[in-house]
């Protein structure tokens, strides 16, 4: 029983600015803050918070932002073997100004390591006998594809960020996990909400094997490769950050299926963790643990069929 994740692993810097800077402007920001981040990362430290068996195949540079990160992950219980450090080369990182009061922010992601991560590096055992494989779009497709290829266990792929994909590496995917922007991209169609049977039509046009649609507060919508549509609610909390809640929902519908729960199972246990996941600042400030999830599952309702 066991997840592995191949994925980026990056650092996020946070600098808060009374407002955005335009083009050539100086802003003076009040304050910095610094994370270990990356999709990739993410997934793995949320599923490593709700057990064991799991493995990190990855590269960061050689530098101090790198070791932070592997410290990061082993402190969440993830074995970080595999990542291989590359010399020569930044670790990723994404600076991120965030305008206070509004919330509103701009991203500027510099791939380093990530983008060395080839298809030879994840050629290993932890990815060919991992119980569940856990993929996002962070690292190049190609070693995406590979790892697909490579594993025997159950292949989820979170699509994010959105782009265009293969239809043989779609073929590959058992579990597609994208939000709605991200489904309305795969399936060829215009942004937007949309009812669930709509979302679902669209899920089944993709071309992957089961999709798990994230809608935010709605909770998530189940489109199994055969069988009724359900649609999952989270439990009611008090969100204060959202950020990463996409991830830790990633990682514990990896854990969940790694441990041999049916799908609609692991959604409900994975709309449990990711609520819980917003209580708390940042993207991993508040990743629960087995135990936190299992307390709160009574309370959450079971799926619902959608006609
Ligand atoms: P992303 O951040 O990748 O766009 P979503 O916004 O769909 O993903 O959120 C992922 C999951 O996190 C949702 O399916 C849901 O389970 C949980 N979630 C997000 N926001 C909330 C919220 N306000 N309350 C409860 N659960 C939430």
């Amino acid at each position: 029983m066991s997840v592995t994740v191949v994925g980026s692993l990056n650092e996020d810097v946070l600098v808060a600015v009374p407002r955005l800077p335009g083009r050539g402007e100086t802003v003076i920001g009040t304050g910095v803050e610094v994370a270990p981040g990356g999709k990739g990362a993410n997934q793995a430290a949320a599923a490593g918070r709700l057990g064991r068996g799991v493995h990190m195949v990855g590269r960061v540079g050689d530098d101090p932002a790198g070791s932070r990160q592997l410290a990061a992950l082993a402190g969440a219980g993830v074995n970080v073997g595999r990542v291989l450090v590359t010399p020569g080369t930044p670790t990723g990182s994404a600076t991120i100004p965030v305008e206070e009061g509004t919330g509103e922010n701009l991203i500027v992601v510099v791939s380093g390591a990530n983008a060395e991560l080839a298809p030879a590096d994840v050629d290993v055992d932890s990815v060919r006998r991992a119980s569940v494989l856990l993929v996002q779009l962070e690292v190049s497709l190609e070693t995406v594809a590979a790892a697909a290829r490579t594993t025997s266990g159950t292949v989820v792929l979170n699509p994010a960020p959105a782009r265009p994909l293969p239809a043989d590496l779609l073929a590959e995917v058992d579990v597609l996990v994208p939000n709605e922007h991200e489904l309305a991209l795969l399936a060829g169609a215009a942004d937007g909400e949309r009812p669930p049977a709509e979302l679902a039509g669209l899920a089944r046009a993709v071309g992957a094997g089961s999709v798990v649609v994230t809608l935010g507060a709605r909770g998530a919508l189940v489109v199994p490769a055969d069988g009724p549509v359900l649609l999952q609610a989270p439990p009611t909390v008090t969100a204060v950050d959202t950020t990463g809640a996409g991830d830790c929902f990633c990682g514990a519908l990896a854990q969940a299926l790694a441990r041999g729960e049916g799908l609609a199972d692991a959604v409900r246990y994975a709309v449990t963790a990711a609520a819980l996941s917003t209580t708390g600042p940042g993207a991993r400030g508040a990743l629960p643990d087995d135990d936190a999830v299992r307390a709160l599952l009574p309370q959450v309702p079971h799926a619902v069929p959608v006609d």
